[in-house]
């Protein structure tokens, strides 16, 4: 049973209407459970749930992020962008940044490190993906891949205190298949250890659900879960909450 202050947020991808909305009702009524000891459940939709879903959960406990930002804190020119200040300003607290599907859409890291500033100094919390390929994996660069994309991503940003850093392996995202728990847990000393003065939140994301939660939670350095496909499932993500404080 763990006792520690636990962070659940679901990625919702792009998936999600209007009709989806009832589908939260059994997850507010678990949030005001006591259930939840210590912890905070995080909801990031596509950008066009996002006012419905911050007015769905004006009465309770849970929080909204977005998908994604534009690098950009100014407004501007930039058709069919979000900016981090309008994610603010439409009461999201939390935005995903640098995840695998939109670096292979081609974000670079150094995008990613803008978007980072940009989401931090509009004083969002950020949730910043890393994690290697299943090539990477095999030619053993896991952690030549993870330090670059820390070192680059994080160039320059010297307050920790509102960044989580997401492990996702890759081959683990939408698969089923996670690395084992001995593997895992090196591989986030290893990203604890990089950091000198304050260490982000670390979270793992990747083929979470409620038969694995069990293994996952054993893992004393995570500080929570990124959970895509297993979050649309309200039963689902309910469970992965409950089994990891039971
Ligand atoms: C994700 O894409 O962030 C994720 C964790 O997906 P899944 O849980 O479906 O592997």
């Amino acid at each position: 049973m763990t006792n520690k202050y636990m962070y659940f947020i679901a990625n919702w991808k792009m998936y999600g209407g209007l009709n989806s909305l009832n589908s939260l009702n059994k997850v507010i009524k678990f949030s005001k459970s006591r259930e939840i000891k210590k912890g905070r459940l995080i909801y990031c939709p596509p950008y066009t749930l996002l006012n419905s879903f911050f007015t769905k959960f004006k009465n309770c406990l849970i929080d909204i992020g977005a998908q994604n930002c534009h690098q950009n804190y100014e407004y501007g020119p930039h058709t069919g962008y979000i900016n981090p200040r309008m994610l603010k300003n439409i009461g999201a607290n939390y935005v995903i940044i640098g995840h695998s599907e939109n670096r292979t859409n081609g974000e670079t890291d150094k995008l990613i490190n803008k978007k980072i500033k940009s989401a931090l100094r509009s004083k969002l919390k950020v949730i910043f993906c890393i994690g290697e390929t299943l090539a990477e994996k095999k030619n053993k660069k896991t952690k030549s891949v993870l330090l670059k994309q820390i070192k680059f991503g994080l160039n320059k940003i010297n307050n920790n205190s509102n960044l989580f850093i997401a492990y996702e392996p890759v081959w683990s995202i939408g698969t089923g298949r996670i690395p084992s728990i001995k593997e895992l847990e090196q591989t986030i000393r290893f990203i604890k250890n990089k950091f000198k003065k304050k260490i982000p939140k670390i979270l793992y994301g990747g083929s979470v659900n409620p038969r694995n939660i069990k293994d996952l939670k054993t893992i004393k350095d995570l500080d929570g879960f990124l959970i895509g496909g297993a979050s649309q499932n309200p039963k689902k993500f309910i469970d992965i909450v409950k089994k990891t404080y039971n």
